[in-house]
């Protein structure tokens, strides 16, 4: 994880208009050229002057329809690293990302909310689409053809400047900003740069959490065959599941309309009472945690869940709650356990069985994008069949 709030330029590239005069009409068509050695992508919207933002426009596609007899076409350019920030219209906060929503609706990675490419431009795009519309209609009153080319900081430059000649550009929403963490999503294998470390895919929709699960039981599991305390990896590992389930829980809530009764079940949802937690997925939501998980290490699970109890709570020594939550007749009333090593490596298989049931079912009520994980499964077999 990177925890950098760097920077990032637009990349330098020019902004092209070219204006063809007919009788009285004017046709201006603008577009861009890049030449700089560093990564530049590009994509095209739709925007009605004075800069509203009305429609996404593909390139090298017959289908692109004008949304609004005065809506005009404006080529958007990457910031230096080849991605574009992006700003959910629905929950307002910023991220970014490899590609801009054009195969599919942008997902926030926050929210989970969808948005079309043009509906989520960053401050900064808001203000380069507003100064492109402001010199597409001044290129448009000359009334002189002819290809026009302008550098896109001078463009911003010249449209932001003060009056007064004194005033510099003010650069800031002329960059965008590197959020703190970056994760290239194991379906699309696109690249997201989010705030904090969990969230949708914003390709493809699919969250991370399982991804980041996956790492964290490594971690876990290296410490325990370094000889790590089992009880620490026992807590740890629990610990990294309920609030798995918690995140979870929480987009549930955003998502799903449910009485009250059932809001505040969710709001206060404990992920280390296995199985009251499996039982109420699979009522509420029809989530089964337990799928495909065979009755040995069912049972194996609940145990160790509620073992991790009372080494949390408990230092370890047997109480009644303990007793008689989880049925366990080996011990007795007041006596100190410990674990092995085997009997919590057993249980990060079983974790990771369940939180994979968890997600899966999750998905089903929050449908990921089918198309550009499909694009990216084609490619990966193409980059197989080749040898590369
Ligand atoms: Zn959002
Ligand atoms: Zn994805």
């Amino acid at each position: 994880m990177d925890e950098k709030h760097r920077s990032l330029p637009f990349t330098d590239f020019s902004v092209t208009f070219d204006v063809h005069v007919e009788g009285e009409q004017v046709f201006v068509s603008s577009g861009a050229t890049h030449s700089a050695p560093t990564p530049f992508s590009m994509f095209g919207i739709w925007a009605i002057p004075p800069g509203i933002p009305v429609g996404s426009y593909h390139f090298g596609r017959a289908d692109n329809v004008r949304p609004h007899p005065s809506a005009m076409t404006v080529v958007l350019g990457s910031d230096q690293l080849s991605m574009w920030a992006r700003r959910c219209p629905h929950c307002t906060w910023y991220w970014r990302t490899e590609a801009p929503g054009l195969v599919a609706a942008a997902v926030c990675p926050y929210c989970g909310k969808h948005s079309e490419a043009w509906e989520c431009l960053s401050e900064a795009q808001e203000a380069y689409v507003e100064a492109v519309c402001a010199v597409h209609a001044q290129v448009t009153n000359q009334r002189k053809s002819g290809k026009y080319s302008v550098y896109v900081k001078d463009l911003l430059e010249q449209y932001y400047s003060s009056d007064d000649g004194q005033t510099p550009a003010p650069p800031e929403f002329f960059v965008e900003t590197e959020q703190q963490s970056k994760f290239k999503c194991d379906e699309c294998g696109m690249t997201n740069n989010i705030l904090g470390r969990f969230g949708y895919c914003s390709t493809c929709g699919t969250r991370n959490d399982m991804a980041m699960l996956r790492a964290d039981i490594t971690g876990i599991r290296k410490r325990l065959s370094e000889g790590g305390s089992p009880i620490s990896g026992l807590k740890d590992l629990v610990s990294k599941f309920d609030s798995l389930g918690r995140r979870i829980a929480q987009q549930l809530l955003l998502h799903v309309r449910m009485v009250h009764v059932r809001r505040s079940r969710w709001k206060d949802a404990n992920f280390s009472q296995l199985a009251l937690v499996s039982e109420d997925l699979k009522r509420h939501f029809g989530i089964e945690i337990f799928r495909k998980v065979d009755g040995g290490d069912q049972a194996h699970a609940r145990l160790m869940f509620h073992r991790r109890h009372v080494h949390e709570h408990n230092d370890g020594i047997i109480d009644a709650k303990y007793l008689e939550d989880s049925g366990d007749t080996s011990v007795r009333l007041g006596e100190h356990v410990t674990e092995s090593m085997g009997d919590v490596m057993r249980l990060t298989g079983i974790v990771d069985k369940i939180a994979a049931n968890l997600m899966e079912g999750f998905h089903q009520i929050m449908p990921v994008h089918e198309l550009p994980i499909r694009i990216h499964k084609d490619q990966r077999e193409r980059m197989n069949s080749r040898g590369g």
